[in-house]
Order: C-alpha cells, then sequence, then structure tokens
C-alpha cells in the first residue's frame, strides 16, 4: 500500500490540509488494500466512506507526504473499529461452573482452541477446568480432545458411546458441578458448511448449558466467507466473542475488520500456531498494522508529530528570548508537567533550567500544587493572564476566590511567575548565541 500511495502523491509536494481529491485518490488505494487484506467488499465500502469523511481537511503534519498522513488516519480509524469498547478478553467465568460454548465450522481450530484456552485460564487464572467433546459424528474428534487434555493436564469428560450431543452437554453440567469445577468447555462439532441439521443440534446444546460464552472460532485465512459465517451462527445461536485462528499463516488478517464491523462481536483471542500456547489476546494495534501492511509508515508519521511539539516549543522559545513569560506561558508550562509527570519538556530542554524545575519539585510542586496552580491561572480574566502586573489587592482576592484558595497560594504562584520570566529573559539571551539551539536538539 505504502508503495501505491507512494505513486499517488508523488507529485503532490504543496502542504497545509489534505484536499478532497488528495484523500479520493489514496481511498482508492486504501479500498484496494484492504480487498486484498479479504476484507469483505461492503465493509471495505463502508469503512472507506467513513475515514475520507474523517480525512478531508485534516492537517498535514510537515515532513510527511500527504499519502502517509492518509495513511496514519486510515490505521488509527482500523484500531478503533478492531478495539470497540468492550474490553476483549474479559470471558464471564464467574459462578461456578460456568460453561462455554465454543461452536464453528469443520476444521476452524475448534477442539485445538478449546484446549489451548483451557490451559490458558488454568495457567494464568487459576481455574479447575473440564472440557468435553460434543463430536458424536468422529469418534477421533473425541479422542483428540483426551490427548489434548492430557497433555495439557486439563480434565476432559469421560467418552461413553452412543450419546447424543445434548446427552454428553448434561452430563458435562453435572459432571462440572459435582466436580467443583470452574468452568466447562463444549467444544460442538463442526460441519464443512453450515446447514440445518448443525444448527439445530448447536441450539439444542446451547438451550442445556445455557452458556455463559458462546466463542466462534473462525479460520483467519477464510476472508469472505468468515463472514457469512459469523453472521449465520450469531443469529441461530449468538455469539458473544470470536477466537480467529491460524494468525500465524501469511494471510492478511482482513476477516477480522469484516468480522467485527458485520457481527459487532469482539474478538477476543487469535491463534498463532498448532502449540498449546499459540493463542494471545487480540491487539488490534498489531491486526491493524497486518491489513495495511506498512507499520513504518504509521511511525513515520508519528515522528512528524514530535517534530511538530518540537515546533511548538520553539516558537516559545521565541517569546522567552524576548522576555515574554506570562502566565499563558507558565500554565503551559505547567500543564506539560502534569503531561509527563515530571518536569516541562522545555526545561528539560534548556540548560539550568532543570535545576530550577527540581528547586520547584523541592518546593512541593507536586501533582496537586500544580493543579491548584492551574485553577488559579484560570480563575484570571483574559487580561490578567497577559498582564500579571495588573494584579492588584481586589482582584487577587477576586481571583484566590474563585479557585477556591488562600490569596497567599496566588502570591507564592506571581512570584514564582517574576522569578522564570527572570530566568527565562536571561537563558533566551544565552540562547542567541546559539547555545539553546544546541541544547534544543
Ligand atoms: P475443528 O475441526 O474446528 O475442531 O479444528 P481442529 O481444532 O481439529 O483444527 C484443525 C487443524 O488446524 C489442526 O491441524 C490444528 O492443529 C490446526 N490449527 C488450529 N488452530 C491453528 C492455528 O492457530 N494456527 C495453525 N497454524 N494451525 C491451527
Ligand atoms: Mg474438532
Amino acid at each position: 500500500l505504502s508503495d501505491r500511495l507512494g505513486g499517488v502523491f508523488d507529485r503532490l509536494t504543496k502542504q497545509g490540509a489534505l484536499t478532497e481529491d488528495d484523500v479520493t485518490a489514496a481511498m482508492r488505494e486504501v479500498r484496494t488494500a484492504l480487498l486484498e487484506a479479504d476484507v469483505s467488499l461492503p465493509v471495505a465500502r463502508s469503512f472507506v466512506k467513513s475515514v475520507t469523511g474523517k480525512a478531508t481537511g485534516a492537517s498535514v503534519t510537515k515532513s510527511v507526504t500527504p499519502g502517509q498522513q492518509v495513511v496514519k488516519i486510515v490505521h488509527d480509524e482500523l484500531i478503533k473499529v478492531l478495539q470497540g469498547e468492550d474490553a476483549p478478553e474479559a470471558l464471564r467465568i464467574d459462578n461456578p461452573p460456568a460453561p462455554i460454548l465454543m461452536v464453528g465450522l469443520q476444521g476452524s481450530g475448534k477442539t485445538t482452541t478449546t484446549a489451548k484456552l483451557a490451559k490458558r485460564l488454568k495457567d494464568r487464572e487459576k481455574k479447575r477446568v473440564l472440557m468435553a467433546s460434543l463430536d458424536t459424528n468422529r469418534p477421533a474428534a473425541m479422542e483428540q480432545l483426551a490427548i489434548l487434555g492430557t497433555q495439557i493436564g486439563v480434565d476432559t469428560l469421560p467418552i461413553v458411546k452412543g450419546e447424543s450431543a445434548v446427552q454428553i452437554a448434561k452430563r458435562a453440567k453435572q459432571q462440572a458441578s459435582l466436580g467443583g469445577y470452574d468452568v466447562y468447555m463444549l467444544d460442538t462439532a463442526g460441519r464443512l458448511h453450515i446447514d440445518q441439521v448443525l444448527m439445530d443440534e448447536v441450539q439444542a446444546v446451547r438451550d442445556v448449558a445455557n452458556p455463559r460464552e458462546t466463542l466462534l472460532v473462525v479460520d483467519g485465512l477464510t476472508g469472505q466467507d468468515a463472514v457469512n459465517v459469523a453472521t449465520e451462527f450469531d443469529e441461530k445461536v449468538g455469539v458473544s466473542g470470536v477466537v480467529l485462528t491460524r494468525m500465524d499463516g501469511d494471510g492478511r488478517g482482513g476477516a477480522a475488520l469484516s468480522m467485527r464491523a458485520v457481527t459487532g462481536k469482539p474478538i477476543r483471542f487469535v491463534g498463532l500456531g498448532e502449540k498449546m500456547d499459540a493463542l494471545e489476546g487480540f491487539d488490534a494495534q498489531r491486526i491493524a498494522g497486518r491489513i495495511l501492511g506498512m507499520g513504518d509508515i504509521v511511525s513515520l508519521v508519528e515522528k512528524a508529530q514530535e517534530v511538530l511539539e518540537v515546533e511548538q516549543a520553539e516558537r516559545m522559545m521565541k517569546r522567552f528570548q524576548k522576555g515574554l513569560f506570562n502566565m499563558n506561558d507558565l500554565r503551559n508550562q505547567l500543564e506539560q508537567m502534569q503531561k509527563m509527570g515530571g518536569m516541562g519538556s522545555i526545561m528539560q530542554m534548556m540548560p539550568g533550567m532543570a535545576k530550577m524545575a527540581k528547586q520547584a519539585e523541592e518546593a512541593g510542586m507536586d501533582d496537586s500544587a500544580v493543579r491548584r496552580q492551574i485553577a488559579l491561572i484560570n480563575s484570571m480574566t483574559k487580561k490578567e493572564r497577559a498582564n500579571p502586573a495588573l494584579l492588584q489587592a481586589s482582584r487577587k482576592k477576586r481571583i484566590a476566590a474563585g479557585a477556591g484558595l488562600d490569596v497567599s497560594e496566588l502570591n507564592r504562584l506571581l512570584k514564582m511567575q517574576r522569578q522564570m520570566g527572570d530566568t527565562m529573559k536571561k537563558l533566551g539571551k544565552m540562547g542567541k548565541g546559539g547555545m539553546l539551539k544546541q541544547a534544543m536538539r
């Protein structure tokens, strides 16, 4: 994608805001990239439409191209859609024994994922887990789960020949209660395609077990088809979350976006191999990078935004050199301190300033002090902020009262502003000699 976008934007060297034409051209490429990553067509379309609205008029950071800027916007939006609002890993497994129903097509990775997840619950959350295979069509599938169980040290429900899936589910529930298990997992049979028999069976099992979580296991390489599968299972059985398997393969992972956009269900985990510990919590950032396939551009744009902050800092320096340091500047510095959990970044960059910041810290400049000082500045008028010399007794009283603080605290703030202003001015003069410029690097 990055190459192609580069082509589109090579001719555009101008900076400033993204025009509609810039965005439209880039979005054609983004759409193609999404389709190549196996995102389904309607999802790709609606995604592009929503991003187009957001990107048009967005400003382009100096030192990156409009194409790169668009990629960043697309990337951020992708993460937003993929992430959703729910905590992805939080399985509802309170109230033991909590049933977890695993559903999906044959070969999607249900049995493997059941065992991986059981291991994870056992190792990380110290849960006692019971697994049961409901795959009555294929005795080998039941064996498969039993073998995995032995391997990871998780109990499986003993196999009884001739039982129906519903009968097994009932027995698992009973056994889980009697045996004091925290969780029991039902690994259902899959079919190659969705059909009525499969859905009827899964529904019957659901009604018996009343699962706390119904996890749909989907092959991450299936692409377009994955959406139909997800929609169907969600309508017929009700799905609470998705597990994408085979994300270790070379697929682009577009199924993740389709899945999230169409069903609105959170992707809980991704399978990254055949081994029992190859299961990870869903990481939207990683998948987004994979779908667009250009992590380096994204970090480049992030870098550029850092540059922007330095430019802002330089602009402030110019003010200081002229001896300008009013309450707005002070508030700026205080807010930076808050943001960074320490001294302001400009202070850090200026020789001599680090010492002063340390003095401030020693003088009791903790978080709450900074908050109070900002409150005082906020209760000044615009004029007062720009010109603190205006502050006479009556104004001081009003301001302190407005912030709910003592006048003595306001006096300390004013003293600090004057001292800092003086220091800034001195440093600013030195700065003309080039020393400060160096410190800014
Ligand atoms: P089921 O029919 O849905 O129960 O699918 P299985 O759990 O039996 O898995 C089918 C095949 O896919 C097995 O060979 C698994 O080892 C393999 N498999 C499952 N999950 C993954 C995964 O995340 N990555 C890879 N590479 N293979 C997987
Ligand atoms: Mg299976």
